[in-house]
């Protein structure tokens, strides 16, 4: 579905990734895992044409990304749900969500697409005329999901989402991506969690000082001896 073929990205003179390179199929969680800084912001940014490679290509299914700008890629199937969340804190969760919502065709399927949201987060149907500012940590990480599945999107990437949640409500929202997963949807997950990121995922990179320097399978990377130590401290 998405293949990533040895990109480098640049912020002016800085190279953030050199040479990175990864796919994820249809129907996979593939999760992207490494510290503070080591480029997976980056990397969906790249994907989402927010920035562009010097070199390099991404392709989703089959096509170029290189030239076309970010709300195609709306279109075509991406929705990228950034770290912080990014809501309008003043607009209720409904309006929030109906954000997520904006081409012709979506705005047609939108209560149908609502009503799914719904479903899969009953907690944002009992808020939706709350302002999304007053909403926990883990209801606004589930409306900033939401809103992003609002674009009825093939393949959603998160990035971070379990920043600043608590330890129950991270496996909540893990739970819920595996859901999303479930639906059909295809995942590509960013985290400083790795070892959740590692149990959630069936594929995983490591990413470091923004080269990608391990793959494999989650469960065998969390019987690696080099992501034992520098990640999950045994
Ligand atoms: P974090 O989890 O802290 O967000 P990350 O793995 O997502 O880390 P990136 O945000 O992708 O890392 O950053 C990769 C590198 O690019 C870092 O060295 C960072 O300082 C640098 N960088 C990120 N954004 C910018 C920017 N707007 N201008 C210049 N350098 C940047």
């Amino acid at each position: 579905m998405l293949r990533v073929d040895k990109i480098n990205v640049f912020y002016g003179d800085l190279q953030a990734l050199w040479d990175v390179s990864f796919n994820v199929e249809k129907d996979e969680i593939v999760a992207i895992v490494g510290s503070n800084g080591a480029g997976k912001t980056t990397t969906l940014r790249a994907i989402s044409g927010l920035l562009r490679p010097k070199t390099g290509s991404i392709q989703f299914l089959g096509e170029s990304l290189g030239k076309i700008p970010p709300h195609r890629i709306v279109e075509l199937g991406v929705a990228h749900i950034p770290e912080g969340r990014r809501l309008f804190p003043l607009y209720s969760v409904i309006e929030n969500l109906k954000m997520g919502a904006y081409t012709r065709g979506l705005i047609e399927k939108k209560d149908e697409t609502l009503e799914w949201v719904f479903e899969l987060f009953p907690i944002l149907k009992e808020r939706r005329n709350q302002a999304a500012g007053t909403l926990s940590g883990g209801e606004q990480q589930m409306l900033a999901i939401g809103r992003g599945l609002m674009s009825r999107p093939k393949l959603l990437m998160l990035d971070e989402p379990s920043l600043g949640l608590a330890p129950r409500l991270v496996l909540t929202v893990f739970d819920l991506i595996r859901r999303i997963n479930e639906e059909g949807i295809t995942v590509l997950l960013v985290e400083q969690n790795v070892r959740h990121a590692l149990q959630l995922a069936d594929r995983a990179y490591v990413l470091e000082t923004g080269r990608s320097v391990l793959e494999g399978k989650g469960d065998e990377l969390m019987d690696n001896e080099h992501v034992k130590k520098a990640y999950l401290g045994i």
